[in-house]
């Protein structure tokens, strides 16, 4: 079994404190695909939740070699400047290698004008809010899953 880091990052503008809504162990939807590392074939995108963090089976659909992933709770930070890395999750993985992280489910970012948490969904790899004093802007999501060797 290998462990995994996801870590991911954004631009901020105006904005501190990036991350899932609640907190990265509290349900959001973890959507990536899964390489086999026997044959290289890569799954469709598959979900796991916090909710249910038990390990998941899966079958490689190029040469049926038996793997699985699980998330592991307990790691998840915000990101709190722009090109900063944050880790958001671990997941354990055998027989398989994660990739291709979908940002979905809703998060959160906290304004640098007012101080105060705003809750909002991804569109198109973007969140923009602009009104009154508070404009932000969260753009360049990038996120990368390194091997954890801690
Ligand atoms: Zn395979």
């Amino acid at each position: 079994m290998v462990k995994f880091a996801l870590k991911i990052t954004a631009k901020l503008e105006n904005a501190t404190d990036l991350q899932p809504a609640g907190g990265a162990d509290n349900g959001l939807p973890y959507l990536f695909k899964l390489q086999c590392t026997t044959c290289q074939a890569v799954s469709d995108n598959i979900c796991l939740s916090t909710s249910d963090p038990s390990s998941t089976t899966y079958k490689c659909k190029g040469c049926n070699a038996q793997g699985s992933a699980s998330l592991v709770i307990g790691y998840g930070q915000p990101v709190t400047k722009s090109g900063q890395y944050a880790t958001l999750m671990h997941i354990n993985c055998d027989g398989f290698e994660p990739e291709d992280f979908t940002f979905s489910g809703d998060w959160a970012c906290r304004s640098v004008v007012d101080g105060k948490y705003h809750e909002f969904q991804f569109t198109d790899g973007k969140f923009k809010k602009e009104e009154d004093q508070i404009k932000m802007i969260i753009s360049n999501l990038e996120a990368t899953f390194v091997v954890d060797r801690t």
